[in-house]
């Protein structure tokens, strides 16, 4: 281990970030379980790139016939660019009719900023408190979760996230659509076009706020009603994780203009993906050309298909909600024994768990949630935190997560939170 961390020290770029105090050097996957040099296993509590199973064996077939038989780009004609777009052109609303591919999440929202613009003549864009969007200078200019050290760009805007434990407006949809609102005005004051509001319906880098379902649907209207359009970064929610719905977005009982993706679609191969409906794709397809050297290529197009077809022949947005309804159930058990779980909230396997000081001031327990985590992974259950304090465990395993594993996750966290949280 202390090789392979001074390696990374002298020759990574200084960027990089290890997760744990005592870092984990992982050799295997297979399901939600991984494996590190010394032959110890883990839970996987937090990969949803993996999203039906590290290594999943129909995604490593796939993979493995397409690559040997040809892998080269979107100039030629090929089979499996057009037959998964028809897959998976239906799971979205009949509005959306439009697929353009890349390898990354930040390239398909950096695309979809860039079509925004071309499609409202504005520059404005609006994003969460503690939004994560990319890498790109687009992305990242939208991005306060990087931190000050980022420069936001002078276009973006900021709402406050829909954080709903610790505000508690008696109309949270209004009060959104309200934020949302007061950010178009500003704009206007400051002579900036509107051209859309950016997120992830989760909203997972703000602390996993999935709720109530279809408190977005004011502030959508709002942002039609400013002739913006909505980008529904389905980075995060996408593929069946939330359990209701496919889409995260839908949840909420909306159609976005765009929708981007990327982690989960691969299962780990690298392709992301720009839906939009045509008249709002036309106004930049028609004027700029578009080629992604990797993007769509046969490879990463039978990981997708293979991935979508596990999703649906496996029923995995069902088994999502039902294991996700029942780990809810014995965190919400914990919520009640220790007065340190602050709120336990989540849509299928996507769960945050707000560690506090105590429940009535709400205050932040970044220190407990940090600790927590190393005393989980030393019981072999690997998860990280989010949300702007820091203090909010992102649960969010591959979705072949089973009851055995939720005794696994809870036992663990009981026995951490006894030591820690007495
Ligand atoms: N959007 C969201 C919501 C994300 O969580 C991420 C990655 N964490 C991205 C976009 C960027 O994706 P990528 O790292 O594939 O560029």
């Amino acid at each position: 281990i202390r090789q392979l961390t001074d390696k990374r020290d002298r020759i990574l770029g200084e960027s990089y970030r290890l997760f744990y105090r005592n870092p984990v050097h992982l050799v295997k996957g297979k399901g939600q379980y991984l494996w590190d040099a010394e032959g110890r296993k883990y839970l996987d509590v937090y990969n949803n790139v993996a999203s039906i199973g590290h290594c999943h064996p129909a995604v490593v077939e796939a993979v493995s016939q397409q690559m040997q038989q040809l892998n080269t780009h979107t100039r030629y004609l090929h089979e499996n660019i057009l037959n998964y777009t028809e897959s998976i052109l239906a799971t979205t609303p009949a509005e959306i009719d439009r697929a353009i591919y890349m390898c990354t999440g930040s390239e398909a929202n950096d695309l979809a900023i860039r079509v925004a613009k071309s499609f409202s003549g504005g520059t404005g864009i609006i994003v969460t408190q503690e939004a994560y969007h990319g890498t790109s200078e687009l992305t990242s200019g939208a991005s306060p979760a990087l931190g000050s050290g980022q420069a936001l760009a002078p276009t973006t805007r900021v709402v406050p996230a829909p954080d709903f434990y610790r505000l508690t407006p008696s109309d949270p949809g209004q009060w959104f659509a309200h934020e949302i609102q007061k950010q178009i005005d500003d704009m206007k004051q400051n002579d900036i076009k509107f051209a859309g509001f950016l997120a992830d319906s989760i909203f997972s880098s703000d602390g996993v706020l999935p709720n109530p379902p279809g408190f977005l649907k004011a502030a959508i209207e709002v942002v039609h009603k400013n002739g913006g359009i909505f980008i529904a970064d389905e980075v995060q929610p996408g593929f069946a994780r939330t359990g209701d719905t496919f889409w995260g977005f839908a949840r909420h009982g909306v159609v976005p203009d765009i929708i981007t993706t990327g982690k989960p679609m691969g299962n780990g191969i690298p392709v992301s993906a720009l839906f939009a409906k045509s008249d709002v794709l036309a106004s930049f397809s028609d004027h700029i050309p578009y080629f992604n050297t990797f993007g769509g290529n046969p490879v990463s197009m039978a990981a997708a298909q293979a991935v979508l077809k596990v999703i649906q022949e496996e029923n995995l947005q069902g088994h999502s909600r039902v294991m996700g309804a029942l780990l809810l159930t014995e965190l919400r058990r914990l919520q009640q024994k220790y007065r340190c779980v602050g709120d336990v909230r989540g849509a299928g396997l996507f769960i945050g768990f707000e560690l506090v000081t105590d429940p009535e001031s709400k205050q932040p327990n970044k220190a407990l949630a940090l600790d927590l985590i190393e005393r989980l992974r030393d019981q072999g259950i690997l998860t990280s935190v989010a949300g702007p304090y820091g203090n909010v465990l992102k649960l969010r395993p591959p979705l072949a997560f089973q009851a055995a594993d939720i005794d696994w996750l809870v036992g663990g966290l009981d026995r951490a939170l006894q030591q820690l949280c007495p």
